[in-house]
């Protein structure tokens, strides 16, 4: 396999929590899928227009906080949600969390939503009601 993270899949995992950015980096060497990173932190400007779109559910995604990645699978040199493509890398990054004991904090979207939004991993139990950023201002 040996993948690894493209320029743009490190530039999203900028401002995301250090230790979802581990399980990511990790699991990129080990997935029998490559996969990139679609989304990281998210502007709430954005988060308002996916809501407005129907492609997000809510105003307070863990994405606004950097406690979500949305891993993209990666098919021919460009970005698939086909559902056949996401087993191997919830292997890969189950596997991770599993060798770090970090299981039980970071769940996967299709897990918590009945099979919808595949790509997303969350940092659940872990929201914080601000936004780091705002905090520099
Ligand atoms: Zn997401």
């Amino acid at each position: 396999m040996n993948y690894h993270l493209g320029k743009r899949s490190m530039t999203n995992l900028i401002g995301v929590h250090p230790a979802l950015a581990f399980v990511v980096t990790e699991a990129i060497k080990i997935t029998e899928q490559d996969f990139t990173v679609f989304e990281g932190v998210r502007s709430l400007e954005r988060q308002k227009a996916l809501l407005a779109s129907g492609d997000s559910q809510t105003l307070h995604s863990y994405h606004l906080y950097g406690l979500a990645v949305d891993l993209v699978a990666w098919v021919d040199g460009q970005p698939s949600w086909d559902p056949k493509y996401y087993p191997a890398i919830n292997r890969a990054v189950k596997a991770v969390m599993a060798r770090y004991n970090i299981n039980s904090t970071i769940e996967n979207g299709a897990d918590i939503w009945n099979g919808w939004d595949h790509p997303h991993w969350q940092m659940s139990g872990m929201m914080a009601y601000y936004d780091v950023r705002e905090l520099a201002a």
